[in-house]
């Protein structure tokens, strides 16, 4: 599809990924979409306290374009505190560091990305059986075109 060097690598989704102020009913207040991988950005250098040359490479992108994506995050996030507003971490344009994958049997395991790319599994490693399927982390089904990109041969 010609996007592949617009994808970032992200390594945790957020457990919560929605976000309202408490007081004004729903309608009163505007919502602001924060991207996974800006949420990401967020985690990586104001969360963990990475220097932002570790965060660029931890996502696979280049310094400038970390810097454009946490500047977009905060000033997101500014936005929907200062003016109350509600935040839904959602969609962009990323994929997982590491995928996680369950068997028929109900065997789960984790498959880092790279080794996704070089030679994807088969297999469940505990029981053999063929019958596996990739497992969507919650609040990615809509926007992570990450998981688009299994290879087939
Ligand atoms: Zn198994």
């Amino acid at each position: 599809m010609g996007r592949r060097q617009l994808w970032r690598r992200v390594s945790a989704i957020p457990s919560v990924n929605y976000f309202v102020p408490v007081g004004p009913p729903m309608a009163a207040f505007g919502e602001v979409q924060l991207l996974v991988e800006e949420a990401e950005a967020i985690r990586l250098k104001d969360l963990n306290k990475l220097e932002q040359e570790q965060c660029a490479e931890k996502m696979n992108i280049s310094q400038s374009t970390f810097s454009r994506l946490l500047d977009s995050a905060r000033q997101k996030i500014a936005d929907a505190l200062l003016n109350g507003k509600a935040i839904r971490i959602e969609g962009g344009n990323y994929e997982m560091a590491m995928r996680r994958f369950r068997c028929l049997q109900g065997h789960e395991w984790e498959v880092p990305f790279e080794q996704m790319i070089s030679s994807p599994p088969e297999s469940c490693p505990e029981c053999e059986t063929p019958s596996i399927m990739p497992l969507f982390p919650p609040g990615t089904l809509r926007g992570g075109h990450g998981w688009g990109r299994r290879s087939r041969r």
